[in-house]
């Protein structure tokens, strides 16, 4: 599974600013960035986006909007990627991580 991590670029609000990740939280592609560190979503603004390159042009996405949700598109080639098919889904992340919702135990029993 190839799977793309976009860190919001402002840390969390709830924990001592933890690292925010990106992710898939509905099917509709809708986005939100999870804090890492309790999972807690937020929603998520263009400003929020880290920068991304494309790989052909070697020039800095814009960041836009199709059918209301987030694209990054290329200035000079008119690439387009999708935020929401960049990004896992909120449970696959927190799952991969360890951080389920319900998996608390199994956290403290890991550590
Ligand atoms: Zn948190
Ligand atoms: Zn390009």
């Amino acid at each position: 599974m190839a799977m793309t991590l976009l860190h919001g670029r402002f840390p969390s609000t709830c924990c001592s600013r933890a690292q925010t990740t990106i992710v898939l939280s509905r099917p509709n592609g809708f986005v939100t960035q999870n804090c890492s560190c309790c999972g807690k979503p937020r929603s998520v603004r263009p400003t929020d986006l880290p920068e991304r390159y494309c790989l052909r042009c070697e020039v800095r996405l814009d960041v836009g909007y199709k059918w209301n949700n987030y694209v990054y598109r290329c200035p000079a080639c008119g690439d387009e990627s999708e935020v929401a098919k960049l990004v896992p889904k909120w449970n696959e992340m927190f799952d991969y991580q360890g951080y389920g919702l319900d998996s608390d135990g199994a956290m403290l029993a890991r550590t």
